[in-house]
């Protein structure tokens, strides 16, 4: 059976040049890179030019690059720059991964003020609703750049001016897992200290990500020890990961160019989008690389396992919350409950042809016609 992959935002398949940069520095130049011969130093070498391709990629300079094991990891560790001893507080959106929600409300556990704002309707995050949460206490502000649910952008540039007029001080984080390589990026005009990206989602190997850190901002180590990564993060570099991360992200970002994501997404907006008995959740901006739909009635569960039945993979939501599915992030968008329970979601990759799409359009379309037949809903 022909399978399609349609959700990559999930993960991504490992594109031939970063299995190949990981395979030569395995097997070929495996070095340690903190060791004094030439054949480490170039290796170390080799890990700065990868930081340069990340910081190239958003307008960063490449030693404001950090390599980590993946964005949970990012994201967990920018919360260290949250309150300290109940000083402050902490401003998140509704739509944030878990790995940032998850974050903040641990530190609301050991009773840090945590301000949670909800999006529109549309599931954008407004500067405006932001900065109503925000005050002159306010320590450290994280916004997602691109949802993981939905694929709408919202505009962390107005997000962080509005902010910094009120808290000048305020730490300025975003999540850019899902923006990265997808849509421009440029982490000075955002105005942001800190950015989070993750390998896995640009063709990339599982279990490399890179945090962005501000030149000049004073960050406590991720990890203490040998003091690699300019003591930033200790522990010997995960050399394979960061190569191919680069050779990925250089690779992804070039297809990126010329697909245009939003004619795909357009597909099933314009089969689902209208009507009583499916919604299409979230608007524009949108990166077109995610499409979120909801089935009134149904359940999402039930669907994706029909549609896996035809060989199409989908989502049902973020990947790690698959089964502790929380409608949290289309719940705060004011989806009525009887639609967030039939949600699926359906992601792309320059790879995704719009044939691919149409045969996972019509054979969603089949299925749920089929299930309201079945189940007379
Ligand atoms: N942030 C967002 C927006 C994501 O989509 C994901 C992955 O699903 C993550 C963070 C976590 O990334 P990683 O798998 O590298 O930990």
């Amino acid at each position: 059976m022909k399978t399609i992959y349609l959700d990559n935002a999930a993960t991504t398949r490992v594109l031939q040049t970063a299995a190949d940069a990981m395979l030569e520095y395995a097997r070929g130049k495996y070095y340690n890179p903190s060791a004094g011969y030439r054949a480490a130093l170039e290796v170390r070498h080799d890990i700065a030019d990868a930081a340069g391709v990340i910081a190239s990629v958003i307008g960063a300079d490449p030693h404001e690059i950090v390599f980590t094991s993946c964005a949970t990891e990012s994201n967990n560790h920018v919360f260290s720059c949250g309150v300290k001893n109940k000083k402050g507080n902490v401003v998140i959106s509704a739509v944030e991964h878990a790995s940032v929600y998850e974050s903040a409300m641990r530190l609301k556990s050991k009773g840090a003020d945590v301000r949670i704002v909800d999006p529109d309707p549309n599931g954008r995050v407004t500067a405006e609703k932001v900065a109503a949460a925000v005050d002159e206490n306010t320590a450290f502000v994280s916004v997602i750049h691109c949802s993981n649910e939905t694929g709408v952008i919202n505009d962390i540039a107005v997000i962080s001016s509005a902010v910094k007029a009120i808290a000048p001080k305020a730490v300025i984080h975003s999540d850019g897992v899902q923006a990265f390589c997808k849509i421009p990026v440029n982490v000075k005009a955002l105005g942001v200290d800190l950015y989070s990206m993750s390998a896995h989602k640009v063709g990339g190997m599982k279990g490399t990500g890179a945090l962005y850190i501000r030149n000049g901002f004073n960050m406590q180590p991720f990890i203490a020890g040998g003091g690699q990564q300019d003591g930033r993060r200790s522990g010997t570099e995960n050399v394979c990961g960061i190569m191919s991360f680069a050779a990925a992200a250089a690779a992804y970002r070039n297809a990126a160019r010329s697909f245009d994501a939003n004619a795909l997404r357009n597909i099933f907006v314009e089969r689902f989008g209208s009507g009583e008995l499916s919604r299409i959740n979230g608007g524009s901006p949108n990166s077109g690389y995610i499409v979120s739909i909801s089935f009134r009635g149904l359940k999402g569960e039930i669907i994706a396992h029909e549609m896996d039945d035809r060989g199409i993979m989908i989502g049902l939501g973020s990947a790690c919350s698959t089964h502790i599915r929380s409608n949290r992030v289309l719940g705060s968008m004011g989806v009525p409950k009887e639609f967030a329970e039939g949600s699926v979601r359906i992601s792309f990759s320059p790879r995704t042809t719009e044939d691919d799409a149409r045969t996972a359009a019509d054979a969603l379309d089949e299925i749920t016609k089929d299930l309201r037949q079945r189940t007379g809903r």
